[in-house]
């Protein structure tokens, strides 16, 4: 079943009071992640090796836990993973500290279903701030309540062990820093958790933002999308700037697609595919890719 399928499902409810409200406890969380990171700064913080934590924990929590874990394999379910390392994949997610997996794909999948509308949760045309962070804890009407998290995931709502990491997210993350703390003591914690959590955060974030806003269309997209194709987005985002390329197909496992289009969460999938660790791997067919191109070109002959 891929995210067209799942979303089609989901009957949605007009945003309510409660999901309009302001989410103070996300804003000073984020402020005060923002302020452990400026710590980086101060020269006897620096450490090699804190800095090789905080690049390997980037690929694992924001590479494999985001791009494959929450976004292609369980928003779109573009592949197919043995589920003990499915479970594996979404803890590394709730690692980078986005939330829980119910409340992430939720949004997502909301995302994808009503793009660039009063409805998605962090519509571009609002401008830059607004989709890059402020949607997060701002008065925001169209984030999802409770009941419609569990509605547009209903897939993971109904599974102990996803209940279980939205239960917990935050304290995983304190673990780590534990963990860390113990072996690298303040080096390791101020860059393998604080820095790295910011840098993870505004590269999932410009994919919402400038990913809306700045590039070039391969394809049209449904409805009143405005994704772009960005290639250093792409470079931050382990290949999740081709974003226009990803609302096209939404359950493609493959989000680079033409030749120079980088794509590194997908050479990963390739290779757990290689190793027959991946199954059912999605991309889409020529055909269909060209024919999302002549739809393209059509309208723009219309335009002119
Ligand atoms: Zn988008
Ligand atoms: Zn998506």
């Amino acid at each position: 079943m891929g995210s067209d399928d799942i979303v089609a499902l989901v009957e949605y409810a007009p945003p309510d009071a409660v999901a309009g409200r302001r989410s103070v406890a996300t804003g000073v969380a984020l402020a005060a992640i923002h302020l452990g990171a400026c710590a980086a700064l101060i020269p006897a913080l620096f450490s090699w090796s804190g800095l090789a934590v905080a690049a390997v924990l980037y690929y694992l929590t924001g590479g494999v836990g985001i791009c494959l874990g929450y976004h292609r394999l369980l928003t779109h379910r573009s592949m197919r993973l043995a589920r003990p390392l499915e479970y594996v994949v979404a803890t590394l997610g709730v690692l980078a500290m986005q939330g829980g997996p119910i409340s992430w794909v939720a949004t997502h999948r909301a995302h994808h279903a009503f793009s660039d509308t009063a409805r998605d949760p962090h519509d571009s045309r609002r401008g830059f701030l607004w989709s890059h962070a402020g949607w997060l804890y701002r008065r925001n009407p169209a984030r999802l309540s409770r009941d419609d998290q569990n509605r547009f995931a209903a897939d993971l709502a109904t599974d102990p062990y996803y209940g279980f990491l939205e239960a917990s997210a935050p304290w995983w993350q304190l673990m780590l820093a534990l963990a860390l703390f113990s072996i690298g003591g303040w080096s390791w914690v101020i860059w393998g958790v604080f820095l790295r959590l910011v840098v993870t955060y505004h590269a999932t974030w410009l994919v919402n933002s400038a990913a809306h806003l700045w590039g070039y269309r391969t394809f049209r997209a449904p409805g009143r999308d405005r994704s772009t194709n960005s290639w250093w987005v792409a470079l931050i985002a382990w290949g999740e700037g081709w974003h226009n390329n990803h609302h096209a197909f939404p359950s493609s496992a493959r989000h680079g697609l033409l030749w120079f289009e980088f794509d590194v969460t997908w050479w990963t999938i390739e290779l757990l595919r290689l190793l027959r660790i991946a199954h059912d791997v999605r991309v889409p067919s020529q055909a269909q890719s060209q024919r999302r191109m002549i739809a393209r070109a059509r309208r723009d002959l219309l335009i002119r």
